[in-house]
């Protein structure tokens, strides 16, 4: 009757239990120490289920792993081997050999009669867990490329694409650091010590193929893209040796990513001469700076008022990491059309960086530029977004977003950077004070440490 219970308590706990490092526990609560090695019939190699599925090759004594392979074979056919002292139990799928449970102490009274009905419950929910580690990969990478085509429609700045596609790959690629350079200039993250990595990128050219170095702890996945090659991505082991899934994955999304990043530099060539931004329409920063300085130098001229808003979206990593970025694009599309709609015609609008929009208000004193930016602030606050069309998946169907502003007033002696710089201290004010709310540049204030 116990053992009865005990199966029992073991097939719930189980149940409730979706990984690798659970599954170890509930074990090791039953038996004290006990390693799980599971064959990768992939890679021809077992691997320690426990440690983040690490082959047995790469670590620890190699005698050990031997003698690991060797009882292995020995126990095919069989239920469970009694070796020094130390008991190995078979795990099966049907009638393959798929690993072992190895004890490193032979389990007392009915342990052996226990095992006989658990190690069925274990090996069935080890292929569960394996199953399920590897459908998520599938989905991650399927999404990383879904993720990586839509960018390529909408954006055209590399420091804007570059993170997303490294922290794309980052949440594939377990057990591995990724570094982007391009042109040989590390990008992404901001630093690498590996001084070999460097030596490594000399050899690539705009023919190569993927490299691994022999150990097989560095890969090098080229950047090539119209038979130009652009950069290259890194992947440095920690733990893992890339597996040839891994690899395929990886030489996709270069190919994925260098289109893109070529496109981002033909796009940047030709938005040199562009005057508007591609997706809010606005003026870009080069036109809006241009723009600035005419105004401020008609203001200087002719004694105008002239006040400058900077307004910058709040929490948006939040928009793009819960809802895609493609709902954060439509958030930008949406926020550029308030602020325009809100605005009179000799007002001037550009998006000034990524979620930064900066407002040039001609014939406007302070306390009018003030009334404009709630105006607007509100105007953003009440603004639906729906995103059904665009993230079906999402919880919310319909979003919303602030903003915060900071404003400025030309006076005299101010030139188009020092403006545009008050407006932005106003704003980094008005982000501290607690977001969505609009604060007023002053000299004294904002000009202490
Ligand atoms: P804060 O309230 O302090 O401004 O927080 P924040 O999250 O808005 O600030 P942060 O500067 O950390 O993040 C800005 C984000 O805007 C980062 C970047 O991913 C995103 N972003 C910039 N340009 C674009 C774009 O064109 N499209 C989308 N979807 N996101 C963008
Ligand atoms: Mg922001
Ligand atoms: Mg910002």
């Amino acid at each position: 009757m116990q053992k009865l219970k005990d199966i029992e308590n073991l097939s719930i706990k189980l149940n409730d239990t979706c990984n690798a490092q659970g599954i170890t526990r509930i074990l090791e609560e039953i038996f004290q120490t006990v390693n799980i090695y599971i064959y990768d019939f992939t890679s021809e190699c077992l691997r320690d289920f426990s440690k983040s599925w690490m082959s047995i090759d790469e670590f620890g004594d190699k005698n050990n792993a031997k003698k690991l392979y060797k009882t292995f074979e020995l126990l095919k056919g069989k239920k469970y081997i009694l070796e020094n002292n130390k008991l190995f139990y078979a795990l099966y799928q049907g009638q393959k050999l798929i690993g072992m449970l190895d004890f490193a102490k032979i389990p007392e009274n009915d342990g052996l009669e226990f095992l006989n009905v658990a190690s069925y419950l274990i090996s069935l929910k080890i292929q569960n867990v394996i199953l399920s580690e590897k459908m998520q990969k599938n989905i991650d990478f399927h999404d990383a490329m879904k993720n990586i085509a839509k960018i390529i429609e909408t954006q055209y700045e590399n420091s804007y694409i570059i993170p997303i596609i490294g922290e794309m790959i980052d949440k594939f690629v377990c057990g591995h650091l990724i570094y982007i350079f391009i042109n040989n200039k590390l990008v992404w993250p901001s630093a690498c010590k590996d001084e070999k990595i460097f030596e490594l990128l000399k050899c690539l050219h705009n023919k190569s193929e993927y490299v691994l170095t022999p150990d097989k702890k560095i890969g090098l996945f080229p950047l090539i893209s119209e038979n130009k090659l652009l950069g290259c991505i890194v992947t440095k082991s920690t733990d893992n040796i890339l597996s040839e899934k891994e690899i395929s994955y990886l030489e996709q999304l270069t190919n994925q990513a260098a289109t893109t990043i070529n496109r981002a530099n033909v796009y940047a060539e030709i938005l040199k001469h562009a005057t508007l931004d591609a997706l809010t329409g606005f003026y870009n920063r080069r036109q809006l700076e241009e723009r600035i300085k005419q105004e401020v130098s008609g203001a200087k001229r002719q004694k105008r008022n002239l006040c400058v808003i900077m307004t910058d979206i709040d929490y948006f990593k939040n928009v793009n990491d819960t809802y895609g970025h493609a709902a954060g694009d439509l958030a930008l599309k949406h926020v550029s059309a308030v602020i325009k709609h809100q605005l009179r015609d000799y007002d001037i609008a550009g998006r000034y960086g990524g979620e930064e929009f900066a407002i040039i208000l001609p014939f406007t004193k302070l306390e009018e530029a003030e009334m404009v930016a709630q105006r607007l602030r509100k105007a953003v606050e009440n603004t639906k977004i729906d995103i059904s069309k665009i993230n079906a998946d999402a919880n919310e169907k319909i979003i919303s977003v602030t903003i915060s502003l900071g404003i400025s007033e030309y006076t005299n002696g101010d030139n188009e950077k020092k403006v545009l710089q008050k407006a932005d201290k106003a704003l980094y004010k008005a982000k501290e004070n607690g977001r969505n709310r609009a604060e007023v540049y002053e000299e004294i204030s904002a000009d202490m440490p």
